[in-house]
């Protein structure tokens, strides 16, 4: 994909066809249009052998105008529209008729008297006056390197046979998630310095790429000619860097969300010219290694039933929750099982799928709560499980997922299948939701996202649902259905970009479809509440807390409302949380300060939700989370039951003198702190310091009319959990 864009002249957007999408039953292809800010008539351009092409943008479509050049592939003039693009809303393109796409190139270029000719490369020296690949080659030391860690890198550029002139520039986009580049302290975390030039040449401007504020842009001019083979040596260190395994490989600045790597180059060969990066395999790459193991997740269900085996699930990672190449020292593993005043020896891992992570099968247990603990002589794998609860017998089993994460099919990085795979087998959830922004998916790819979750639904063993992410003017909802499809609704597209137009065409739906806002403090309007679809609420996610409006669990500005706020308005909302993860990890991400593709610091641990179900199915899911039998914590497995006057949590009842309020806590550490939330303030309160806890607490302050309560447990090592609340009208 490449795009050639200057402030002051006109807009060349060129796309090869080889990067549209298909889907097996429909004769179109499509895709996103990479853009730029860009206001004005475009003229549109297809380069193609078929006979009939149609272009299909917005609901418009286009039709051959005129041929050009006759040689087999040759350029169509196919009309021309006044374009309003943007950054954050890229339009999709359909094209129809097209009998060999991979050779096929569209164009849509600013200048009318613009006539292409030739394949790729004869237009991109048509429009730039020289080839990419003249542009020269850029290396960086070192190339493999591993998260979390400082770096200091040696950036060595190589002009190519374009050379560059006096007044021609050099540009490094540096992602904003690296330490901020400066070049005033040498001493300082993001010093950045040119070290060595065969032309002079000097920084003129550091600032946050106007293409993307997921990155700053360092701009140098030449002040004497760069001859080709000529050298520039810059040094970056950066503190501050990728947490996630990932490879930076690409040059092209398609979207605002494309991963360059750092120091990635782009050369305005003279003063009358555009920045174009350096071609792909003539740009340096870099790839982010996870480090060594040190720590161990031991995770097993929450609810079992005497007689069941058990299995105990056991992940090795490095300090930011990264699978490792590095084969981990669990042979000094000793693994125990704890009961209320004992415990009994189970030996050393078994049951190893990878290098990194084991799943073995325990005996069945006596009713009780029991932990798995793990020594180990270094000290570096102790690790105690999530508690698990055996009951002889019981209806409901609590059911653990996050439904809302993205992968690289928006603005994340991690292809779907790594995703759903990851989930199940790494994160251990019951349950999940890929969320992937809908006005990043074309019409092929949401075809095939469906399909993809469709197959990876397993019930009784692993749950998906189809949803994605709607993001308007009235803040962000991400939609789900217990089905095995769901119309996509683009915040971006007329028809559906306010929620007022999307409920009207969900009307009927209710049993199907829920709606789930999410970091309402962030900025969520709540004039176009719908208590039909939306029952439940994220209260916490990567972003923090939304629960209160003078939370600490948040660092971001607020624009939007708290879920107390939105509860004093009398909405009826349970409580989820998810991750919003943006590595394709949903449920078990890492827990450092940085996102892989956001460059806003959501620096914390991603969060889960637990379901009350019969069964693992997407219909009792659904309709559990539907009818809020369902809590949210920042990521433990905390064991939580609650009830008020024998309703259980997300219920509604009516008030018959006195609120009589149980429950029982078991923790993953000691509970510090339990809270209990009658309309906004707490009412009631105990300092446990105990891992498992029951209460009883009877309220006999009549309400006026409505009252809600909802129990809040904090742990000793400051995770939090949030029951869904319970309802009483007067
Ligand atoms: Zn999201």
């Amino acid at each position: 994909m490449s795009v050639y864009y200057d402030d002051s002249r006109d807009i060349y957007i060129i796309v090869p066809l080889r990067d549209a999408k298909s889907y097996p039953s429909r004769s179109s292809i499509d895709l996103l249009l990479p853009t730029r800010n860009f206001t004005g008539e475009c003229y549109l351009w297809i380069y193609t052998e078929a006979e009939h092409p149609v272009i299909k943008i917005k609901n418009e479509t286009f039709l051959p105008h005129e041929v050009v050049v006759r040689d087999g592939r040759r350029w169509l003039f196919m009309g021309r529209k006044y374009l309003k693009l943007n950054l954050a809303s890229p339009p999709v393109v359909s094209f129809f008729g097209l009998t060999d796409p991979s050779g096929d190139i569209f164009l849509i270029t600013s200048n009318k008297d613009f006539i292409p000719h030739g394949g790729l490369a004869d237009i991109e020296r048509q429009i730039l006056g020289y080839s990419r690949e003249s542009l020269g080659v850029s290396q960086i030391i070192p190339n493999v390197t591993t998260v979390g860690r400082p770096v200091k890198f040696k950036l060595i550029f190589t002009a190519g046979e374009t050379g560059i002139k006096r007044g021609g520039r050099i540009r490094l986009t540096i992602p904003r998630i690296f330490s901020n580049p400066q070049i005033k302290d040498p001493n300082g975390d993001g010093y950045l310095k040119i070290v060595k030039a065969d032309a002079q040449l000097e920084i003129i401007s550091i600032e946050v790429s106007r293409d993307s504020w997921e990155w700053i842009d360092i701009t140098a001019e030449f002040k004497e000619d760069l001859k080709p083979g000529g050298k520039v040596v810059i040094y970056y260190k950066a503190e501050r860097t990728q947490i996630v395994p990932f490879e930076y490989e690409r040059t092209d600045r398609s979207y605002w969300f494309s991963k360059i790597p750092p120091m990635a180059i782009s050369v305005m060969p003279n003063k009358r010219c555009y920045f174009t990066p350096l071609a792909n395999g003539y740009s340096h790459t870099l790839t982010f290694k996870a480090d060594i193991p040190e720590r161990l997740h031991l995770i097993v269900p929450s609810h079992a039933r005497t007689g069941e085996r058990i299995v105990l699930h056991g992940i090795f990672t490095d300090k930011f929750r990264n699978l490792s190449d590095v084969y981990p020292l669990h042979a000094d593993v000793r693994l125990k099982l704890l009961g209320r005043d004992w415990e009994e020896d189970l030996g050393r891992p078994r049951g190893f799928y990878g290098r990194s992570a084991f799943k073995m099968l325990l005996d069945p247990l006596p009713e009780g709560v029991y932990r798995i603990k793990a020594d180990s002589p270094s000290g570096r794998f102790n690790s105690l499980s999530n508690p698990i609860k055996v009951e002889n017998d019981s209806n409901l089993s609590l059911y653990w997922g996050d439904i809302h994460a993205h992968s690289e099919m928006s603005d994340g990085i991690g292809s779907p299948e790594s995703f759903y795979w990851h989930a199940r087998n790494i994160a251990c959830l019951d349950f999940t939701a890929l969320t992937d922004h809908a006005c990043y998916l074309t019409d092929n790819e949401w075809l095939w996202m469906q399909d993809l979750a469709n197959m990876y639904n397993k019930p009784g063993k692993f749950v998906t649902f189809i949803g994605y992410e709607w993001s308007g003017k009235e803040g962000d909802r991400n939609f789900y259905t217990w089905r095995n499809e769901l119309p996509l609704f683009r915040g971006t597209d007329p028809k559906t970009n306010s929620l007022r137009k999307v409920w009207r065409l969900i009307e009927g739906m209710e049993e199907e479809v829920i709606a789930i806002p999410h970091h309402s403090l962030e900025n969520a309007k709540w004039e176009y509440h719908n208590p039909s679809f939306e029952r439940l609420i994220e209260i916490y996610s990567m972003w923090g807390s939304s629960e209160t409006a003078d939370t600490k669990l948040w660092r971001m500005p607020k624009y939007g409302i708290s879920v107390r706020q939105i509860l004093s308005t009398g909405s009826k909302l349970g409580f989820t949380a998810g991750s919003d993860n943006h590595d394709g990890r949903a449920g078990f991400s890492g827990e450092g300060a940085y996102y892989t593709s956001i460059y806003v610091p959501l620096g914390f641990r991603s969060g889960l939700t637990a379901v009350y179900s019969n069964a693992l199915s997407r219909r009792e899911i659904f309709h559990s989370l539907r009818r809020r039998r369902c809590y949210a914590t920042t990521g433990e497995r905390i064991i939580i039951s609650f009830q008020i006057n024998d309703l259980c949590m997300g219920s509604e009842g009516v008030w018959d003198g006195s609120a009589r309020i149980r429950g029982e806590v078991h923790g993953t550490d000691l509970i510090s702190r339990l809270e209990l939330i009658r309309n906004g303030e707490v009412v009631w309160s105990m300092r446990p310091n105990r891992m498992d806890v029951a209460f009883y607490w009877e309220d006999y302050q009549s309400p006026d009319e409505l009252v809600y309560y909802y129990l809040r447990v904090k742990q000793a090592d400051g995770n939090l959990a949030w029951t869904s609340p319970i309802w009483l009208t007067k």
